[in-house]
């Protein structure tokens, strides 16, 4: 009876847990003490990759994951299922850390990213909703034009062509997405709108029938070099993975490690063809525009947005709740940002509202790593941008714990180690005041025309 209504609870998650296939009733827990070659802490797409990929290099390999809920029970089943290439740190960024073949290899890895998670869902018959059209960013003011100029021009300096990204004159913008206000925007082809529920629990399935060990309500209560301690045992292992990414601060020791934000959401009914028609979306590209504070969405494969945007509070302590997944000020914000965007929408009832935390390094710089002399691994602090960065950093892992020299152990994202973020209370000062002078910068923009130096200012600060 316990297991039905957890597996109801979980329905309860997201739109995407309510719309999954199959149950979400937990599997087994780890019986016991174990001992495995490598010992993963966290079921979803990070952990799920790396275990997926290992097993593809050494199907000897014994290989646990931990999960304190159920697979896809994080991030990983509630995203806004843009399989995108997007990566948290610029070019520039990446130049700076590296230099800039470092930078266009990274960019390059991301792109071939996106088209391996599709290549894997095929291969092992998951039905995730699949549609790579693209994403379209609407300008939709001059402000925001500009931005859009600034991003083309910076891919053209790193030699990306009009095949990875382009500007849009309005009407084409328009074309695509018969949002008000747009001036103009960009396209790039390399994304796929997904269902990413489907896509994890798929994984999981499927890393499950490679005889890989998915022990579900098992919580993690530390990890160390060699072991990871669990509620119902130790499982010791050559190697322990950390694929915790925003519930990090949660392990003893990782504390300050990366900040847990959070990113909500909310779902529409399916809307009639005609709607469809009047609003384009055609081939179901993503989209968003180019204001501060994110917003990003996908038309459904069954006829609905789901439409998203950051916004919501940074809590003490990089506090992780349920009760943090549902901010009614927000979600009405989306609702109103959506029928702003396509009036059309005006009534339209929105059948589902939910939320989680993404995680944010110090530098908002994702990393992956090994070290040798500890055995203990990392991927994580995506900032939002995890869904096919999970899949590169699982190859990578993969292939840093089997010991092979490939061009994506040499990625400047590998070993990098950034900063921990500030004590309490300054991290919440910080974090809380960055959020508030973006959502201001977006508003001052729209009434001045002028782009906002608070923003870029807090930007800096903030390191992004
Ligand atoms: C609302 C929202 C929208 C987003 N939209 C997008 C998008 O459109 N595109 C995109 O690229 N990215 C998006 N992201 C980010 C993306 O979902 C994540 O970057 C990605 O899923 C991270 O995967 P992960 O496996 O590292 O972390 P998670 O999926 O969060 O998995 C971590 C797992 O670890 C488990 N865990 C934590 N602590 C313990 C413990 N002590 N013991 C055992 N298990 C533990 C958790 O239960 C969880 O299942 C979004 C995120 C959110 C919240």
């Amino acid at each position: 009876m316990y297991v039905m209504a957890a597996a109801d609870g979980y329905r309860a998650l997201s739109f995407w847990h309510d719309t999954v296939p199959g149950t979400l009733a937990a599997s087994d827990q780890l019986p016991g003490d174990t001992e495995a070659d490598v010992a993963i802490v966290g079921g979803g797409f990070t952990g799920l990759w790396t275990a997926y990929y290992l097993h593809r290099a050494d199907p000897g390999l014994r290989v646990a994951i931990c999960e304190r809920d159920i697979a896809g029970y994080g991030a990983s089943g509630r995203n806004g299922g843009w399989c995108s290439a997007l990566f948290p740190a610029s070019l520039a960024k990446l130049a700076r850390m590296t230099d800039r073949a470092g930078a266009i290899a990274m960019q390059r890895a991301m792109y071939e990213t996106v088209d391996e998670v599709g290549r894997v869902a095929a291969a092992e018959n998951i039905d995730c909703h699949w549609a790579k059209g693209g994403t379209v960013m609407l300008a939709r003011s001059a402000v925001q034009l500009e931005r859009a100029r600034e991003e083309v021009a910076e891919a053209r300096e790193f030699g990306f062509g009009e095949g990875d990204l382009r500007l849009l004159t309005a009407s084409e913008a328009r074309d695509m997405a018969a949002a008000t206000s747009v001036c103009g925007g960009t396209y790039t082809p390399h994304c796929a709108a997904i269902h990413p529920a489907r896509l994890v629990r798929g994984l999981a399935e499927a890393v499950r029938r490679s005889g890989i060990s998915v022990y579900e309500r098992t919580s993690v209560l530390s990890l160390e070099p060699g072991r990871i301690v669990t509620r119902s045992g130790t499982v010791r292992a050559r190697y322990v993975i950390r694929a915790t990414e925003g519930y990090t601060p949660g392990l003893p020791g990782y504390r300050r490690a990366v900040a847990p934000v959070y990113s909500l959401m909310i779902a529409t009914q399916p809307l009639p063809e005609a709607v469809w028609t009047a609003i384009g979306l055609a081939g179901r590209p993503t989209f968003g525009d180019l204001r501060h504070l994110i917003i990003y969405g996908q038309r459904t494969a069954d006829g609905r947005f789901a439409f998203g945007g950051r916004g919501a509070p940074y809590h003490l302590g990089s506090a992780v709740r349920p009760s943090f997944d549902r901010v009614p000020a927000v979600f009405a914000g989306l609702r109103r940002t959506l029928a702003e965007l396509f009036p059309v929408l005006g009534d339209v009832t929105v059948t589902h509202s939910w939320g989680g935390p993404i995680g944010i390094p110090r530098d908002w710089c994702a990393s992956v790593g090994l070290d040798r002399e500890t055995g203990i691994g990392w991927a994580g602090g995506y900032v939002g941008d995890g869904l096919s960065t999970t899949n590169l950093a699982g190859r990578t892992l993969a292939d840093l714990i089997t010991g092979t020299d490939s061009p994506l152990t040499r990625l400047p994202w590998v070993g990098h180690r950034s900063p921990d973020w500030e004590p309490e209370p300054l991290r919440w000062l910080g974090l809380n005041a960055g959020l508030q002078v973006m959502s201001m910068a977006d508003r001052a923009e729209a009434e001045t025309g002028r782009p906002s130096r608070a923003a870029g200012f807090m930007g800096r600060f903030l390191g992004g």
